[in-house]
């Protein structure tokens, strides 16, 4: 018989350094665990002179990285006793909400921009059986309203404002360090609502033994720095969509709008702590156009078998960018996380592509088929 190692997800994985103790309840769907994957004819074909891997995220059970977090902030209701969830959502936090308080025996409420989140997320929150809301404005109107609802009713908050959502999404950084024996020399990411950049900081600090201002819940003191696993932290690199693009407009943006609808976010709830991340990282933010970041989802899924959705292509975009014009330097090690997953949202996958050729069924026309191919 060999010895069982059944991985139990990222709670008991990083158990000594999450806020949890030995009575803490676990709510996992063994989230974590993702694969960091080496592009290899991306950079071959661009001649980029890099070690280039995306972190692939969109592996997670329920198809993003909001697992990572979701199973830490249900993880800590569960332990007060909470009965009920709420999240505003682009999409991915409410299918995580939804699984997570299924396995946790909770109602989850999910308040989401109308008209403006894929099926295949709509389909994650229906299946688990959360309560929908599709309110009559956008994800900022959604972020505002729950958390004045959280103030009057009975239902804890899980949107990354909720700082136990970034101890359960710092633990990409942790598997990235451990992955590759020490800190990439770049990281760079998708920023949204702006949490998860900042977790990553989080996590990257903690892994060099380091305290950052970007952690809400040790302010300054971080309790798990006794363990470090490298003496390095990348330079964190945000990228954002270009018509949702705050932190380059260095403002909220009104009536934000992009393809990439994981992202289609105007007024970041982590402004100062994903700020803090890039200063202190010496990083810096960048946008990248709709069209950009399609052609990156295409060349991912056509070249390196990666399918993603929009807006996790925006990292490997912006990285190819600034790569090529020697912001990031030659010879890095580069990681990109790649957020979520491409079934997520089919229809923008295969706009305007010629995707099937109709044919007989006979053998001819298979070989003929075959042979215009090949
Ligand atoms: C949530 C999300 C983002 C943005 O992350 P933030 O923490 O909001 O910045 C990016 N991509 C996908 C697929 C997401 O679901």
């Amino acid at each position: 018989m060999s010895k069982p190692h059944h991985y139990q997800g990222l709670v008991e994985r990083y158990r000594n350094r999450l806020p949890v103790d030995d009575s803490t309840p676990v709510i996992s769907l063994c989230e974590g665990d993702t694969p960091l994957i080496r592009l290899n004819n991306l950079p071959k074909e661009f001649g980029l002179d890099v070690e280039m891997y995306v972190k692939f995220d969109g592996t997670n059970p329920t198809s993003s990285f909001k697992d990572r977090g979701m199973a830490m902030a249900v993880t800590k209701a569960a332990e007060k006793g909470a009965k009920a969830i709420v999240c505003a959502s682009t999409g991915n936090t409410s299918a995580a909400a939804a699984a997570y308080a299924a396995r946790a025996g909770m109602t989850a409420f999910v308040l989401i921009p109308e008209g403006k989140i894929p099926m295949g997320k709509l389909a994650q929150a229906i299946a688990h059986g959360a309560v929908v809301l599709q309110i009559r404005g956008n994800f900022d109107d959604g972020m505002r309203l729950v958390k004045e609802v959280a103030d009057e009713a009975p239902v804890e908050i899980v949107n990354s404002v909720n700082p136990y959502r970034l101890q359960g999404q710092k633990t990409a950084a942790l598997e990235i360090v451990e992955a590759l024996g020490k800190a990439p020399d770049y990281h760079c990411i998708p920023v949204g609502n702006a949490g998860n950049i900042s977790a990553y900081w989080i996590g990257y600090s903690e892994a060099a033994g380091r305290n950052t201002q970007s952690c809400t819940l040790c302010n300054g003191n971080c309790p798990y720095l006794d363990n470090p696993l490298t003496d390095s932290r990348p330079v964190m690199v945000g990228y954002q969509a270009a018509g949702a693009a705050p932190f380059m407009r260095n403002k909220p943006v009104e009536n934000p709008e992009t393809l990439a609808t994981a992202i289609r976010i105007g007024n970041p709830q982590s402004w100062e702590l994903a700020k803090a991340a890039v200063e202190e990282s010496d990083g810096w933010f960048d946008e990248v156009t709709d069209e950009e970041l399609l052609h990156t989802q295409s060349l991912l899924a056509t070249k390196e078998g990666v399918f993603c959705e929009p807006a996790s292509a925006v990292s490997v975009c912006g990285a190819i960018r600034d790569i090529k014009s020697g912001k990031i330097k030659a010879g890095s090690v580069v990681t990109c996380t790649v957020t979520g997953h491409g079934l997520k949202d089919t229809a923008t996958a295969i706009a305007g592509k010629e995707h099937v050729e109709t044919i007989d069924a006979e053998l001819d026309s298979v070989k003929s088929a075959i042979l215009q191919h090949v």
